[in-house]
């Protein structure tokens, strides 16, 4: 990109702030996704700022995370956690925030990306009052979400709205997986203009080191035969199904199997809850010596597990698009996924990994002795999925292929104002 495009663009995260640590509770992809596609906009050329909700008296307002690229915390409601299902009620706020942060800085922004249904109406409030193109990504949709939970919450037809409504009227809605594409069509609306951009990794980051090295790094045995999660504690999640399928494994009773489980929890939370239902089931069947618990694994250690172990299993009852999967086969470790979403796109059966209908232990348990017990096949199966995410899921990848959108939308609305001032 040359210089005469390196214009300001806003991408909005009001719930999922992008300088936060991960794996702690509602801190977990989309986090993910707006700060390396923000640093990887940058890279580009853009001078990107991404905006969010301060969520504590102790964090800046502005963190730097590359030349052209920052974090900026906006004052909306109080400065404490606040469940996102609540966050609706200071979007208002946090608008009037953003543009006052947008005219004491001077700057106009080229473009808005907007992050989950919250932000959505951010953006669509902000096109009323300037022209700016929106492009929107879901990371998870009402419509979907809606379907499997018991208690259907208040705020529910606010956000089926909002849903609707940017979809229709945004330049773009970004679906990170034909799955997603397909969900949106059939229950959101037939209107407006979808493109299928995949979420992305980074491939130097994940796969730099291999399988010897990074059992040596853990201290973990070469003959150990290791199953992994890691993900935020949600019942969305599926950790039960995963539990409760090593438990009636055939392997499960090789001394040589562990199951690892790593995300953050804090103790009372509703992650601390759903961490503490999962231990209660790992003792109620007789697993505790072969289960770890290793809290919330620091990004410089994430790809350490990802390599060392044998399988990654990826249990959850929907996923968008679910990074981890991708994540993990970055480092050449074959994936068991629910045969739902995003990770029918990601997960190829039978060639990168095996996908397993959702909450069904005894799928998931065939699927994981298979891999364990068939190391050369599991070797292929990973070397597969490192290439697969090579070809489609890189970052550079996934971040040019945005760029060249927010370029094309860009200049359609300055000649579209160009034409309204002739
Ligand atoms: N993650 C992490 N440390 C943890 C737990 C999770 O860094 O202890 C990261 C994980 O690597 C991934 C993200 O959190 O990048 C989870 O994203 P995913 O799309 O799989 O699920 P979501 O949280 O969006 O439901």
């Amino acid at each position: 990109m040359n210089s005469k495009h390196r214009q300001h663009i806003a991408l909005i995260s009001v719930h999922g702030d992008p300088a936060v640590e991960i794996g702690k509770e509602e801190a977990g992809g989309q986090n993910v996704y707006v700060r390396h596609l923000g640093e990887a906009l940058a890279h580009l050329g853009w001078h990107v700022d991404m905006f969010t909700r301060k969520a504590s008296a102790d964090d800046p307002v502005i963190v730097e995370h590359s030349p052209r690229c920052r974090t900026i915390r906006l004052k909306a409601g109080p400065e404490a956690f606040v469940p996102r299902d609540k966050i609706f009620g200071y979007t208002g706020e946090f608008l009037d925030n953003l543009l006052r942060f947008q005219e004491w800085e001077g700057v106009r922004y080229s473009l808005v990306h907007t992050n989950y249904w919250i932000s959505a109406w951010v953006g669509m409030q902000w096109k009323k009052r300037q022209s700016i193109p929106q492009v929107h990504t879901y990371h998870s949709l009402g419509a979907v979400k809606y379907q499997s939970v018991e208690a259907i919450p208040m705020i529910a037809g606010t956000r089926l709205d909002v849903e609707k409504a940017v979809l229709e009227t945004a330049e773009r809605t970004v679906a990170t997986s034909p799955q997603e594409k397909d969900h949106i069509r059939s229950l959101v609306s037939s209107k407006g203009h979808i493109q299928i951009i995949p979420c992305g990794t980074d491939i130097q980051r994940f796969g730099a080191i291999d399988r010897t090295q990074a059992r040596q790094q853990l201290g973990w045995n070469p003959d150990e035969k290791i199953i992994f999660y890691v993900g935020r504690f949600d019942p969305r999640k599926g950790i039960e199904t995963l539990v409760r399928a090593v438990g009636c494994s055939q392997i499960r009773h090789d001394p040589q199997v562990k199951l690892i489980i790593g995300g953050g929890s804090r103790p009372g939370y509703s992650d601390g809850i759903e961490r503490e239902r999962i231990e209660a089931i790992v003792d109620e069947l007789g697993m505790r010596d072969i289960t770890t618990f290793t809290g919330r694994i620091r990004d410089e250690l994430l790809s350490v597990y990802y390599t060392a172990a044998d399988v990654c299993v990826v249990p959850s009852h929907y996923e968008p698009f679910g990074l981890v999967a991708i994540e993990a086969m970055a480092c050449s470790t074959p994936v068991i996924a629910s045969d739902v979403g995003g990770l029918q796109f990601t997960v190829v059966p039978e060639e990168t990994g095996l996908l397993a209908p959702p909450k069904d232990e005894v799928a998931f348990a065939e699927a994981i002795d298979r891999i364990l017990s068939h190391p050369d096949w599991r070797n292929q199966l990973g070397q597969r999925a490192r290439w697969r995410v090579e070809e489609k899921f890189s970052w550079d990848g996934v971040a040019h292929q945005l760029s060249d959108l927010y370029l094309q939308l860009v200049r359609n609305s300055s000649q579209v104002l160009e034409q309204a001032s002739a």
